[in-house]
């Protein structure tokens, strides 16, 4: 079995349901998610007439080797979608590899570990979160020192969810 740290997030549509939708599928196609961090809001920076984005940080035990493992998040993300949007365009959910293991993969279709996990305030505040001490395999760092050491100045809130009325 391999353990696997993936980002999804996304900022149309039913944004939670998406995240919810995501997980289920995760669960059917890849393998048990071990982990899940709470879900995270970030603003779209600079663009006003945009939604904030969600996002969560999951742990999945897999069978499935890197490559496969690419592939059939893709196949979750088209699917999800065109569930929700008629024409192609913009997907509701996005699905990245963060970690696979503590395995350096280079090739075409996939870089891992995901080659902006550093720079990026919303990925590294939802992975402080269920993995604060894991050692990025490149950079030799914790999570925890590379958020304190994170230039990224877009603040990453607890995202509350409201319920709507009926
Ligand atoms: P982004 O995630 O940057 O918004 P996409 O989701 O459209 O962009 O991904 C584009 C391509 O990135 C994918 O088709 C995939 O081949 C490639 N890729 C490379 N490394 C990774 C990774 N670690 N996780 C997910 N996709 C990756
Ligand atoms: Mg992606």
């Amino acid at each position: 079995m391999n353990d696997v740290y993936l980002l999804t997030g996304g900022n149309i549509g039913d944004r939670l349901l998406n995240l919810q939708l995501a997980i289920e599928q995760i669960e059917k196609h890849i393998g048990t998610v071990l982990k899940k961090s709470v879900v995270y809001e970030t603003a779209a920076w600079g663009v006003t007439n945009q939604s904030s984005f969600l996002n969560q940080v999951l742990l999945v035990s897999t069978n499935l080797p890197a490559q496969k493992l690419l592939q059939t998040l893709l196949d979750i993300e088209q699917q999800l979608g065109r569930k929700r949007i008629e024409k192609m365009g913009p997907r509701t959910v996005d699905i990245d590899i963060l970690f696979y293991n503590n395995e350096i993969i280079s090739s075409p279709r996939l870089t891992v570990p995901h080659p902006q996990i550093a720079n990026r305030r919303f990925v590294l505040t939802p992975l402080n979160e269920i993995a604060s001490g894991f050692v990025h395999p490149v950079l030799q760092k914790t999570i925890t020192e590379l958020l304190e050491a994170c230039p990224d100045p877009l603040e990453v809130k607890k995202h509350i969810s409201v319920n709507k009325p009926i």
